[in-house]
């Protein structure tokens, strides 16, 4: 254990690592580690990049150590210990999903081809950009030397997303609230999942007493609250996503609490009847950065086909990136 960590972020002249970096060198992530910070963005975006490396001068943050800056992966993954992947094509009016999962599989297989070379051998992964969950399958798939299970999609913005409406709805505190399941793809057809959480330690659906408000507007809401933010904000939801980073990683490395549980999109294992080999989200609990999912939980009918919805999503996803 040194006091030290590597953490490489891509797409870093972007607006969700704009809005990470802070978070990160305040020490909301690792603790006190001291940060030795690899920034990677397109050779486009080099300019904006060194105006952000300015930026990070002029934060006289403590904990940061080092700065590299660039577009070349072979040098930044080089024995990195954490790599947040933010970079990603944007899917631009009239281009077909498969498009995307293609343009986005090419930019995750030389990713993940440099990571599997230069990175450290339990290096641990976070994908943001979307599709995230098929572009962290393509990152794992190619980075073979890499164990499975450091790998990892956000699907915690979805599930701040689920607890804080639940708050909302009970008129408790955020901190009332535990549980609550993000399951399957980071994209509509998620299925944000009640039925195991609690509020005040009562039983969601009791506390809430509301089964259409539980089973539609809820489930609606937070599938959908990218759109309702981008449509209001006339931007996508940058600060609740570099948000959700932190909460992913902090989590991940410090571990979750006890009797609590967290959503990440990881490695199946062929838990809950998901096939194996799909980044799916699941409730996990961690320690020490590593993770369990956790096992044993009743899905009733209900659950089960919404969630065979999202996993056909994440197959076909997974058809059309490696048909490519
Ligand atoms: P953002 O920083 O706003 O978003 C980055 C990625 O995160 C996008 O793929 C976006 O998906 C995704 N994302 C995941 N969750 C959310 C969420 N809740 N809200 C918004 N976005 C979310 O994009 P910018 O365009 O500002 O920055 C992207 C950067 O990536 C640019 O600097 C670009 O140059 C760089 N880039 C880097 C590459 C590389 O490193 N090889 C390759 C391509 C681009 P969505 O598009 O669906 O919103």
């Amino acid at each position: 254990e040194t006091d030290e960590i590597n953490v490489c972020v891509t797409g870093a002249a972007g607006q969700i690592g704009y809005a990470f970096l802070p978070l990160l060198l305040t020490g909301q992530c690792f603790g006190d580690k001291k940060i030795n910070l690899r920034l990677l963005d397109v050779p486009q975006a080099e300019s904006i990049l060194q105006g952000v490396e300015l930026e990070l001068q002029d934060g006289a943050y403590p904990l940061l150590k080092s700065i590299k800056t660039g577009s070349d992966e072979t040098t930044l993954f080089k024995d990195v210990d954490v790599a947040v992947f933010i970079g990603g094509f944007p899917r631009k009016p009239g281009m077909e999903r498969k498009d995307l999962l293609t343009i986005n599989g090419n930019i995750f297989k030389k990713q993940g081809q440099a990571l599997d070379t230069v990175a450290k051998k339990n290096c641990k992964s976070l994908v943001v950009a979307n599709p995230a969950n098929t572009n962290c399958l393509i990152l794992a798939e190619t980075a073979k030397s890499i164990p499975k299970q450091n790998f990892s999609a956000l699907t915690r913005l979805d599930h701040n997303r689920a607890i804080s409406q639940i708050a909302l709805k009970a008129g408790c505190s955020i901190t009332d609230v535990k549980n609550v399941i993000i399951w399957g793809n980071h994209s509509t057809t998620q299925y944000p999942d009640v039925n195991h959480g609690t509020v005040l330690g009562k039983r969601i659906r009791q506390f809430i007493n509301d089964e259409a408000y539980l089973n539609n507007a809820f489930i609606e809401r937070v599938q959908k609250r990218g759109g309702e933010v981008l449509a209001a904000r006339k931007n996508s939801s940058v600060m609740s996503a570099a948000n959700a980073v932190k909460d992913h990683l902090h989590d991940w490395y410090f571990g979750t609490k006890q009797g609590e549980f967290v959503s990440m999109a990881v490695y199946s294992d062929g838990s809950y009847g998901v096939p194996n080999g799909l980044i799916f989200s699941y409730p996990v609990t961690c320690s020490n950065f590593n993770y369990k999912i956790v096992q044993g939980l009743h899905i009733d009918e209900f659950s089960k086909e919404k969630i065979r919805i999202t996993t056909e999503e994440l197959l076909s996803e997974k058809a059309d990136a490696f048909s490519a």
